[in-house]
């Protein structure tokens, strides 16, 4: 049986993004970024949109409050009550927590957690090309590096926590978005 109810893990610049996005042109799920609905936020110009841009424009997470509010508030809509695809949340052990409860009030389960692992090296150079490409604001050499040590110290901790839980999958991040693809295929089926 595949897995519906999963996220993706894995530092900035590890292909998260592009994976789920090829991932949810073939199941019918919704693709819930946290990244992208914060964006929206500040682009918007909402109350939690100008609380977040700072941190955002920094490398540094927002907080667990916030997020897991906005998550939360997703993951009850109808388009998700069959499945979902993570993409950046969860970050912190605490938002983590914040989901398994989450999706127990709404009667789910987080299926599988699939991290892809990357060397640090070529991921700040890949940001630093799509920053270009993007013109996002978080994209100078030094809030990349911060966002690497902020996966580092904040995020990598979850590998253990779905460890476990006996539901984490490590798919090798390296070569071509569909060799990459074709991996996470495979740990999902
Ligand atoms: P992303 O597009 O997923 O790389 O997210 C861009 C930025 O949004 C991050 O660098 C954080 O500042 C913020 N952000 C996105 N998701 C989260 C999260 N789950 N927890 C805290 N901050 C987040």
């Amino acid at each position: 049986m595949t897995a519906t109810r999963f996220l993706l893990l894995g530092p900035p610049g590890a292909g998260k993004g592009t994976q789920a996005a090829l991932l949810i042109e073939k199941m019918a799920v919704p693709q819930i970024s946290t990244g992208d609905m914060l964006r929206e936020a500040v682009a918007a110009g909402t109350e939690i949109g100008q609380i977040a841009k700072t941190c955002m424009d920094r490398g540094e997470l927002v907080s667990d409050e916030i997020v897991i509010g906005v998550a939360r508030e997703r993951l009850a809509k109808d388009d998700a009550s069959k499945g979902f695809i993570l993409d950046g949340f969860p970050r912190t052990v605490a938002q983590a927590a914040a989901l398994d409860e989450m999706l127990s009030e709404l009667g789910q389960k987080l299926e599988l957690c699939v991290a892809i692992a990357v060397e640090e090296e070529p991921l700040v150079q890949r940001l630093l090309k799509r920053a270009e490409i993007e013109g996002r604001a978080d994209d100078n050499e030094e809030t990349i590096r911060n966002r690497m040590r902020v996966y580092r110290d904040q995020t990598e901790p979850l590998l253990d926590y779905y460890r476990g839980k006996g539901i984490l999958a490590e798919v090798e991040g390296s070569g071509t978005v569909e060799d990459v693809a074709e991996r996470i295929g495979k740990v999902l089926e």
